[in-house]
């Protein structure tokens, strides 16, 4: 037996399929109203609520697109997973969960509660606390260095060179007390493996990296395919730390709704601010969307009914069955 025989998996339906499901979802959920567009950046105010793009991409490389699936936006906490991945490789999956937790918090993205109420300072890297002390992981004896890894690493996920959305980091950089004060905290528990001033403004450009939902639907499909990215066929990361990204984003990718979330879809998943969801299907692909209005967790709404949707009508819930045959 091959490892090949264990991975519990199957296929997209056919791109015909998938294409006309693709396009029946934008046509559905883009008269949706409900949400609200993200103020509290203030560079992220200014996001046309009717935006709406959405991409799925298979593991053998079909792009599908449908509407506004090539504008691009701040990647924001869809970064999250990514940059655990850089880590788990980096250092390994164990010493990555010891040093960073990879319990649900039950608490929102940005709370300071969740790292003061496990005692230990730890959280889990889909919240703004344990995500920052991710980044601070980040391999290099310099910023500089620290950033090259991370810009690089992001940009092999993508298939192509990320850039920082200027006005967006310099809006972030300028009102994110909050989250110098969550690294200041984790460094008070021996939490954080960098400068805490340093450490946060890492994570704020790891944060302002300009993507498409195109792009998006691509990484998450390198994380659905066992961390080869399959348009430019680069080994990213090992299969193997694959399995823990995904387990972390199903335990808190919607943070405190991930429960609701996992109930709707059945499959690890990651919001962002700015209005972009990541939807992993182990084994057959990633899909991306991208709409600015979001939930009171600061999820994107039609994203959420997107994903809910294209989850039932490809196949996708990891945790559907039918019954045997009868013997
Ligand atoms: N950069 C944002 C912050 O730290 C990311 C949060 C998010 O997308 N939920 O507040």
């Amino acid at each position: 037996m091959t490892a090949q025989d264990w991975i519990s998996t199957g296929h997209l339906p056919s791109p015909e399929v998938v294409q006309e499901l693709v396009a029946e979802a934008h046509r559905r959920f883009q008269p949706v109203t409900e949400g609200r567009v993200a103020d509290y950046i203030p560079a992220l105010a200014a996001a046309p609520p009717e935006r709406f793009g959405l991409c799925v991409a298979g593991c053998g490389g079909p792009l599908f697109e449908a509407g506004e699936s090539r504008v691009p936006f701040s990647i924001q906490s869809l970064s999250k997973p990514f940059m655990f991945a850089l880590i788990c490789q980096a250092i390994g999956e164990e010493e990555a969960r010891d040093k960073l937790g990879v319990n649900s918090t039950g608490l929102p993205f940005n709370s300071v509660l969740a790292v003061e109420r496990s005692g230990e300072g730890l959280s889990n890297p889909m919240v703004n606390a344990g995500a920052i002390a991710a980044t601070s992981l980040a391999p290099g004896a310099s910023l500089a260095r620290k950033w090259a890894f991370i810009q690089d690493g992001f940009s092999r996920f993508a298939g192509r060179p990320l850039e920082i959305d200027r006005p967006v980091y310099d809006s972030e950089a300028a009102t994110n007390r909050r989250n110098v004060g969550i690294a200041t905290l984790l460094s008070d528990h021996q939490r954080l493996w960098w400068d805490p001033e340093e450490a946060t403004d890492l994570y704020t450009r790891q944060c302002a990296l300009s993507v498409t939902a195109a792009d998006l639907a691509v990484m998450a499909a390198t994380l659905a395919n066992g961390g080869r990215q399959p348009v430019t066929g680069e080994q990213v990361i090992d299969p193997s730390h694959c399995q823990h990204v995904l387990a972390v984003m199903v335990t808190a990718g919607l943070y405190e709704t991930s429960g609701d979330w996992l109930y709707a879809t059945g499959l690890p998943g990651k919001s962002g601010v700015s209005g972009g969801l990541i939807t992993v299907a182990p084994g057959k692909g990633g899909l991306a969307t991208y709409s600015p209005p979001l939930d009171e967790a600061g999820n994107s709404v039609r994203g959420q009914l997107t994903a809910r949707f294209l989850s039932a009508r490809l196949g996708l819930n990891l945790f559907a069955s039918t019954p045997d045959a009868v013997r």
